[in-house]
């Protein structure tokens, strides 16, 4: 798959290729889960792609209870997005999906979070297990006050005050799992430790107080004191993770260059999905971009609906 492919500029190719992504067994009945017993309508006085369902009745399409529901937006557009967005390592503005696409730039906004959501993980088992490494480590997301103009300079944030932090999960050789946490202390670090990294994994961290007691719940805790410019001992190391920040930023600063509180969570799941479908584990720009298409069910979408983007 490349910016060449039919399914990007054809309606009608987006939509058989939308339909194989998601229904490798048949059509899949968002009613009543029911899979390949579906009737499709033909013929001019139907709309696309519309299917009847054969055990309860009801009709539905590839994008029924997806984020692509109720969008007036072509399909082959929202696969062009998906694209760009899954081929980009650091991402693409809003901006440049509203010069690319040739939609209002509120639109394109929309399509990127509604894509972000396609991205983020469902129902996500921990990482790492018996004979496996994860990093963990934390990096302040935003501008410094003391690099902006004077004019533009809050003197509350002056420090780590309204600075966003994350904290970021990596398993060597594996997935990627980011979080958006208000301040980094053991209060904050320990639930999500214990949540999403399996207990019999080794944990690598720097020497913050803040993963000490939860450290202590893994088959290893090993630490790095960066404070003394001691990065790597034996395995002990946070390489990985530093490496998944580098993007993160160069993405953040370079192509978002601002990100809101509110939002951070979305722009990283969008990071931790490239990350952990990576050219390194075998995954190239299409498998992504299909992997993606898969995620779009299923997805409660928390941000309000504007007028615009209901009927964009
Ligand atoms: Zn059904």
């Amino acid at each position: 798959m490349n910016l060449t492919d039919p399914i990007f500029t054809d309606e009608a190719k987006a939509r058989k290729h939308l339909e194989a992504t998601r229904w490798p067994n048949g059509p899949e009945c968002p009613h009543c889960g029911v899979v390949d017993q579906a009737t499709q309508f033909k013929g001019k006085a139907h709309r696309a792609g519309v299917y009847k369902c054969n055990a309860c009745g009801e009709q539905f399409t590839a994008t029924v209870g997806t984020v692509f529901e109720r969008s007036k937006i072509p399909l082959n557009k929202w696969l062009l997005a998906n694209y760009l967005m899954n081929a980009s390592k650091k991402g693409v503005s809003a901006h440049q999906l509203h010069r690319t696409l040739g939609v209002t730039y509120k639109t394109a906004w929309f399509m990127a979070h509604r894509l972000r959501a396609a991205m983020a993980e469902t129902n996500p088992a921990p990482l790492g297990g018996e004979g496996k490494t994860v990093e963990a480590d934390e990096t302040v997301i935003g501008g410094k006050e003391r690099n902006k103009r004077l004019s533009k300079r809050n003197p509350a944030n002056i420090g780590a005050v309204g600075k966003s932090v994350a904290v970021t999960l990596v398993e060597r050789n594996g997935r990627a799992r980011s979080f958006h946490v208000a301040h980094v202390s053991g209060a904050t670090l320990g639930p999500i430790l214990f949540k999403n990294v399996h207990r019999k994994s080794a944990l690598m961290t720097d020497t913050s107080g803040a993963y000490f007691h939860a450290g202590k719940q893994f088959a290893r805790h090993e630490t790095v004191n960066h404070g003394i410019e001691e990065y790597v001992r034996g395995d002990a190391y946070s390489n990985t993770v530093e490496g998944f920040f580098s993007i993160l930023k160069r993405g953040v600063i370079g192509v978002y260059h601002h990100v809101s509180e509110a939002h951070l969570h979305r722009y990283l799941a969008e990071f931790d999905f490239r990350y952990s479908n990576r050219i390194a584990l075998g995954v190239n720009d299409g498998a992504r971009s299909d992997e993606a298409l898969r995620g779009i069910g299923g997805k409660r979408l928390t941000y309000r609906r504007t007028r615009e983007a209901a009927h964009a």
